[in-house]
């Protein structure tokens, strides 16, 4: 029998820690959460806000084990969702040696589709962004779909006006929206889209 990834938990205060390749719900005073830890971070968010009695509060968070990634990742991102700005695109950053990089994995783009594959091994992947174009910078359900992973995911949008992104981690399936200046040391030529 393949033992389960999930480990269910009452939280009481103190540190949060699981074994490799883990991950967590976590019942806590103020609500349901969620914990991971990749070999980039570790991120806990928010499943659900209740009140439970008799259990510690948790606050959410995402510690980056490595520092932030440098803004000219997005600028060079960028450029590149310019050459073609009414379409959509997918864009992943993975380290190359020991920078980090941004690759454009073989894809077929329409106006509001995106179909990749990717040769980069899906643990060494930190965040994975896409362009909407022109159109605004938002998950849609579709995105929400596809971004299963424990990962950071971000969208870009609004090209051909004042460029914005929007970021979120997510762990298996939930998301927490995080300002993009947590994730690079600059956001390049793109505002941050608070929702
Ligand atoms: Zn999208």
């Amino acid at each position: 029998m393949i033992p389960s990834p999930v480990e269910y938990m009452c939280y009481n205060g103190g540190d949060i820690s699981l074994p490799p390749g883990k991950y967590a719900y976590i019942m806590a005073g103020n609500g349901i959460f969620k914990y991971a830890e990749t070999r980039y971070m570790k991120a806990l968010v928010p499943v659900a806000w209740t009140r439970i009695a008799g259990l510690a509060n948790l606050a959410p968070r995402v510690e980056l084990h490595y520092g932030r990634l440098p803004g000219w990742l997005l600028s060079t991102l960028y450029s590149d969702a310019m050459a073609n700005p009414n379409h959509e695109a997918v864009y992943q950053i993975a380290p190359y040696g020991d920078k980090m990089h941004v690759y454009r994995p073989s894809q077929v783009n329409g106006p509001s589709t995106s179909c990749y594959t990717s040769d980069l091994e899906p643990a060494s992947v930190i965040a994975e962004v896409h362009s909407h174009g022109t159109m605004r910078a938002f998950f849609s359900q579709t995105d929400t779909r596809d971004e299963q992973g424990c990962r950071f995911y971000g969208v870009v949008g609004c090209l051909n006006s004042i460029p914005e992104i929007a970021i979120r981690v997510g762990v298996y399936g939930d998301f927490w929206r995080i300002p993009a200046a947590v994730l690079f040391t600059d956001t390049g030529p793109f505002l941050n889209r608070r929702r």
